[in-house]
């Protein structure tokens, strides 16, 4: 039966059609396939790529040479670049608006292994990834030239990844893009009425059935009631914070957990995997925001845009959220209880890799 559902911060139309994704099938999305090409973010390649700008390494292996766990290089084919001059277009009226394409592009290598997944990396290992996200996000703001950073991973061909080496990128702008800014005025709208942050509103609805995939101490997540793609999973952390820069190291080992799990749950119910990790988190250059909630949306690509996706700004989902959120709770992984002790010793004995 299908329904039409607004998402309540950026005012979005979905329409759930729970009768689509019974539809004949003759252009299933192509799984990747490996070309056997050297690959420029395997370990001993490192001169495929630009030089470093931050890595987690052992302290006694060479820049740009093997013994690293996580390398953080500028993007090769970069969308922005840091100097750039005046714009070529001038379309010589006044709403032909345009400016220099200055902004940070760089690329976040995983591992130094040929894997494709972050649920196939340690808990210790994407809990290094996290903080170098942080790390990241924390240099970046010192900059000022650029004010918000979008950092996103696209697992899967058909998620738009053109690399399988698992990798994550960071797109760091002057301006605000269109959907954080939705958000932040949706969020600031919704807490000028209600004195409250929508975000947390919304979590702690959420953090019952039927829509939730998992809580814990710190995080949950839930299918959004208005989501836009089958299985969409958002991840909140249960504290208050506008900028996910601010998580502790503490935070970090949970949502390590949680990402694993989530991420996991989700691999099992699309099939081939795709998709995209979003990070939203508030501008670098604004101050704690009460109605901004930091945020990770995991996006699955099961289907394609097509026209009347891009024709109405609408997108038509196949799987109503309360029976995602059924199917990936049913396949979620028990907590990495275990681990988390394990790396929690070794970060209490201070062994631990010199972060940059
Ligand atoms: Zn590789
Ligand atoms: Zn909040
Ligand atoms: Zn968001």
């Amino acid at each position: 039966m299908p329904e039409l559902r607004k998402d309540p911060i950026v005012d979005r139309w979905v329409i759930i059609a729970d009768n689509r994704g019974k539809r004949p099938q003759d252009y299933a999305l192509a799984p990747q396939r490996s070309s056997g090409r050297l690959c420029p973010f395997c370990e001993g390649n490192e001169s495929e790529t630009p030089g470093e700008v931050a890595a987690v390494r052992d302290p006694s292996s060479p820049r740009n040479g093997p013994g690293w766990k996580v390398r953080v290089v500028p993007n090769k084919y970069p969308a922005v670049l840091p100097d750039q001059g005046d714009p070529v277009g001038d379309g010589g009226v006044a709403w032909c608006d345009a400016q220099p394409g200055r902004g940070i592009h760089e690329v976040i290598i995983e591992s130094p292994r040929h894997v494709t997944s972050l649920t196939q990396l340690s808990l210790e290992e994407i809990c290094l990834v996290l903080r170098i996200y942080r790390q990241r996000f924390r240099e970046l703001a010192l900059r000022g030239d650029v004010s918000s950073t979008m950092l996103f991973k696209n697992m899967g061909a058909a998620a738009g990844a053109s690399l399988e080496h698992i990798h994550s990128q960071l797109i760091a702008l002057p301006t605000i893009p269109t959907l954080l800014a939705a958000e932040l005025n949706g969020a600031a709208a919704y807490h000028e009425k209600w004195e409250a942050c929508i975000f947390c509103d919304m979590r702690s609805w959420e953090q019952r059935l039927p829509r939730q995939v998992l809580l814990t101490e710190r995080y949950t997540a839930w299918c959004p009631f208005a989501s836009r793609f089958a299985y969409e999973t958002w991840i909140l952390p249960n504290r208050h914070a506008s900028h996910w820069e601010s998580i502790s190291d503490e935070e970090i080992v949970d949502l390590a957990s949680v990402l694993k799990r989530v991420l996991s749950a989700v691999e099992q119910a699309v099939r081939p995997p795709a998709y995209n990790v979003v990070f939203h988190s508030a501008p670098l250059t604004s101050p704690a925001l009460p109605h901004y909630h930091w945020h990770i949306e995991v996006l699955p690509a099961l289907a394609r845009a097509a026209g009347f996706e891009w024709g109405s700004g609408y997108h038509i989902n196949p799987v109503y959220p309360e029976q995602a959120a059924r199917e990936l709770r049913e396949t979620l992984q028990n907590p990495h209880q275990n681990e988390v002790k394990a790396i929690r010793q070794t970060e209490a004995k201070g062994e631990r890799l010199p972060m940059p």
